[in-house]
């Protein structure tokens, strides 16, 4: 009988694997706590029997994703990790470090389908969905690595994740849950390019996290250029669902805007987007475009990028420019996935 993966069972599926094991429910959230500290041998779970034990190592055992290469920032403490996957596959994940604590930026899916011109990570296609434990695997394996837990999440790495709905809503219990990483659903935030009845599904969810929208255009001709799911679901049916989404959770949306010379940065662009986000309860990052080779895409400059962010501040629109994190490892924004297309 080949052993089972715990690391792929739910709390409730490895309650019904100990009870075939004839042991109590109660023995399921000792060890579900235990891998979630990132432990893999059950000789090292201190409060459970040595006949347990015994029966654990014949029957079961834990895997854990391998980090495959490393790679740290010189010019921040960012660190990106490219893991490699059952099936051989690889993701990439970033370790983010703030004065507030540590942030991972997490992917989705190996590689997406999305299309979005301007990012790296579509490039190759979709290959396939993450399940939700290699969801929780990639943010056990940074705290791992650098001894240090992480306390809010992002899925803003590769894949849309909205399009893997079923895995992603697992992955968000498995972070908020006690006895898993004990996450609030407040230090999380979720990065969609715009997929509305997705965004209409969440609302309706009543989990507190953030949603991101990537909306990077203030209008339908500029949007459907930069990015093809604008021909789908266009602008105001994406902010139709922006508004249910708020309403339903009362929480703030955040709007992603990735500044790329003279195709969304003008003045005219700002004073666009400011009356199209006017009395939305939202917030706008500014991300100054990240270079992806072989692409024309150029980013603004400095000084464009400070005024478009005067437009809208002064038009009453909460706004604020990322600051740039690890570009010198291709782990800023819209550059994962560039280095393993590229090997
Ligand atoms: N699919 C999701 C999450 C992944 S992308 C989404 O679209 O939101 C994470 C963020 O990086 C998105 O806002 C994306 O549009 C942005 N991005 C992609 N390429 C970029 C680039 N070259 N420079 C800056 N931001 C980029």
């Amino acid at each position: 009988m080949s052993k089972v993966d715990l690391k792929k069972l739910t709390l409730h599926q490895l309650e019904i694997f100990l009870k075939q094991l004839g042991e109590p429910a109660y023995r399921a959230k000792q060890i579900f706590k235990w891998m979630y500290k990132g432990q893999t041998q059950f000789e090292k779970m201190t409060d459970l029997p040595k006949a347990l034990i015994d029966k654990l190592d014949e029957s079961a055992y834990i895997s854990m994703i391998d980090v495959y290469k490393k790679y740290q920032s010189a010019l921040d403490e960012t660190v990106k990790y490219v893991f490699l996957l059952e099936d051989k596959n690889m993701v990439e994940s970033v370790r983010m470090k703030y004065s507030f604590g540590v942030t991972a930026c997490i992917s989705s899916q190996v590689g997406c389908a999305m299309g979005c011109n301007f990012c790296a990570s579509t490039e190759g296609g979709l290959v396939r969905n993450l399940s939700w434990w290699e969801m929780a695997d990639e943010v056990l394996a940074i705290e791992k690595d650098s001894g240090e837990k992480v306390s809010r999440v992002v899925v803003m790495g590769s894949g849309e994740p909205l399009l893997n709905y079923d895995e992603l809503i697992q992955f968000l219990n498995v972070l908020n849950m006690p006895i898993a990483f004990n996450m609030s659903f407040r230090r999380i935030t979720v990065s969609t390019c715009g997929i509305v009845p997705e965004i209409y599904r969440l609302a309706d969810e009543g989990i507190p996290i953030t949603l991101a929208v990537s909306l990077h255009a203030p209008n339908d001709e500029i949007r459907n250029r930069l990015m093809p799911i604008n021909r789908r679901y266009p602008i105001l049916q994406l902010l139709d669902a922006c508004k249910y989404y708020i309403m339903k959770t009362k929480r703030r949306i955040t709007f992603e805007y990735a500044l790329i010379s003279k195709i969304n940065d003008t003045d005219e662009c700002a004073q666009e987007l400011s009356s199209l986000l006017k009395n939305l309860l939202c917030h706008v990052n500014l991300i100054p475009l990240n270079p992806v080779e072989g692409k024309a895409y150029k980013r603004s400059t400095p000084a464009q990028v400070q005024r478009f962010e005067k437009i809208l501040s002064s038009r009453g629109i909460s706004t604020t420019i990322r600051r740039e994190l690890g570009s010198d490892i291709e782990a800023a924004c819209g550059q994962l996935r560039r280095s393993l297309l590229m090997r």
